[in-house]
């Protein structure tokens, strides 16, 4: 339903709290977030309220990149494990998802005959599984080649422990906006949980992939014969 992500100078935790509480007039039913530090990935999340989340956020939450999430859940009922992110089972990857996996049955499938334990219901754990299996060079290769099994539709953002200074989104039929800040970049999927920080935003299109660190962001368009660049430039919201 709703993705809001940070990466740059300050602590991540209140920035994605404060952004999804921007988005909640969309209506959800479960919240979370993850922030990348340097003792890896970690997790909060739970159905019910962004406040509720919020209180819940353990004292040292500390990171300085990371990803939230509100869900409206399409694939397995509402409750604290279905909430996004999902992560492999090691923890090395998280990502938040809007939109529908069709295939989601077949991959899960075909993960749990690979000796892959699923932990939750949803549709959108096949791509954390998918993209820490990926033995590709690059986070946007690993992402893009996870993102050539899926039918359906996406707007995602990931964090990957072995990739620290960066998130890489994806857009495909579900809203995926980059904003730039001072040393800090901000995404959401709604110009609302942006607005506040910055006025100067890239709106990806459907087929579209973005790497954004703390200086700047990179844009390329998904092809199966791999990720040719886009040059999509920023602008001031009217
Ligand atoms: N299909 C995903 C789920 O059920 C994402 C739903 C959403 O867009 O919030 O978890």
């Amino acid at each position: 339903c709703g993705i809001v992500g940070y990466i740059g100078t300050q602590q991540a935790a209140p920035l994605l709290v404060e952004g999804l509480t921007r988005l909640e007039h969309r209506g959800y039913d479960s919240a979370g977030v993850a922030v990348l530090g340097p003792s890896g990935i970690k997790v909060v999340k739970r159905a019910g309220r962004v406040r509720d989340l919020s209180e819940g956020l353990p004292k040292r939450f500390t990171g300085k990149i990371g990803i939230g999430h509100t869900r409206w859940a399409t694939h397995g009922p509402a409750n604290d494990v279905n909430a996004h992110p999902h992560t492999d089972a090691g923890d090395r990857v998280a990502v938040v998802h809007n939109g529908i996996i069709d295939n989601a049955a077949a991959l899960r499938a075909e993960l749990t005959a690979d000796g892959v334990e699923l932990s939750s219901d949803t549709d959108t754990e096949v791509l954390a599984h998918l993209i820490a299996r990926s033995e590709a060079d690059t986070l946007e290769s690993r992402v893009a080649e996870a993102l050539s099994r899926i039918e359906g539709t996406y707007g995602i953002a990931v964090t990957h422990a072995d990739f620290p200074d960066r998130i890489v989104v994806a857009r495909n039929g579900s809203p995926l906006i980059v904003g730039v800040g001072d040393h800090e970049m901000h995404v959401a999927s709604d110009l609302a949980a942006l607005v506040r920080y910055t006025t100067t935003v890239a709106h990806l299109d459907d087929g579209e992939m973005a790497t954004v660190t703390a200086g700047g962001f990179t844009t390329y368009r998904l092809d199966p014969g791999g990720l040719a660049a886009t040059h999509r430039r920023a602008r001031e919201v009217d």
